[in-house]
């Protein structure tokens, strides 16, 4: 039997098809979210890929910021919610996530039997999410897939004081303009990031084992810098991005059990 989550976000669409409730057999990722046809679109990838019809779905959950404007999902649940449940079928040891997508950030607690325990979120300012390394990534000129790399090959990170993104953005285009090397600007604005999520992790209390969930656990400059912030490893995997529509695809499938 398979089931369908669907996480339509702020920047991106992504889709995670289960067969039995325990076997992924087709993901699919596409760069559009709220507003734009991206979660019609992320749907046909992932049929196509799979080779399953729209029919044989018995149930399709959706999360993420563009859930409630989804016609084709069988019900909705909150980012929350999907993030535990998906991070907690991947890892059971897990006790806290970090989760920084497109627009916000999440800290998530949980217990061992992977119900959620306590949470923040910052979902109010574009500093600490992926926004203000996309906009980094606009100035700069650089692909945010090169963070990572650009981020690990310095030693000397510039400080990006300002908080603001607007104020950021100018601090970098000074630094620039005063001689700064893009990388260690690029360093210092994965820095920056990390010190904003970690002072929410702090304030939620971080308890290991820790993963990284949302679309910027794929910038390895961040992750570098949260686990300098917070002295602790962090884990993360090539399916980070997807973990709500795993999560969401999950609670599908035992909708449809309860059902039954
Ligand atoms: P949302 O669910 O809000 O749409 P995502 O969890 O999909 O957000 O995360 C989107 C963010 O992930 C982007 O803002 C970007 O900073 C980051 N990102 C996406 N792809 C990559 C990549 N290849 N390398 C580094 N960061 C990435």
């Amino acid at each position: 039997m398979y089931t369908l989550g669907i996480d339509i976000g702020s920047t991106t669409s992504k889709c995670v098809l289960l067969e039995d409730g325990n076997k992924i057999i087709a993901t699919s990722l596409v760069v559009a979210g709220i507003g734009t046809n991206g979660g019609i679109k992320c749907m046909n990838e992932v049929l196509e890929n799979a080779k399953v019809k729209r029919e044989e779905i018995a149930y399709i959950i959706a999360t993420g910021y563009g859930r409630k404007n989804f016609s084709e999902a069988n019900g909705e649940l909150s980012e929350l919610s999907c993030h535990a449940k998906g991070v907690h079928f991947a890892d059971p040891e897990v006790r806290t996530i970090i989760d920084i997508g497109g627009q916000d950030a999440k800290v998530i607690r949980l217990n061992s039997k992977g119900i959620l325990e306590n949470f923040l979120m910052n979902d109010k300012c574009a500093a600490g999410t992926g926004r203000f390394l996309d906009v980094m990534a606009t100035i700069l000129q650089v692909p945010i897939a090169e963070f990572e790399t650009q981020a690990r090959s310095t030693k000397e990170p510039a400080k990006i004081s300002s908080t603001c993104t607007v104020f950021a953005e100018s601090e970098v285009i000074s630094q620039l303009a005063n001689g700064s090397k893009v990388e260690c600007v690029i360093a210092g604005i994965c820095n920056s990031v990390a010190s904003r999520v970690a002072g929410l992790a702090k304030r939620v209390g971080v308890k290991e084992e820790v993963f990284m969930s949302g679309g910027v656990a794929r910038n390895g400059g961040v992750r570098d810098a949260l686990e300098r912030e917070l002295q602790v490893s962090i884990k993360y995997s090539e399916h980070s991005q997807l973990m709500g529509a795993l999560g969401a695809a999950l609670f599908a499938y035992e909708k449809i059990g309860a059902a039954e």
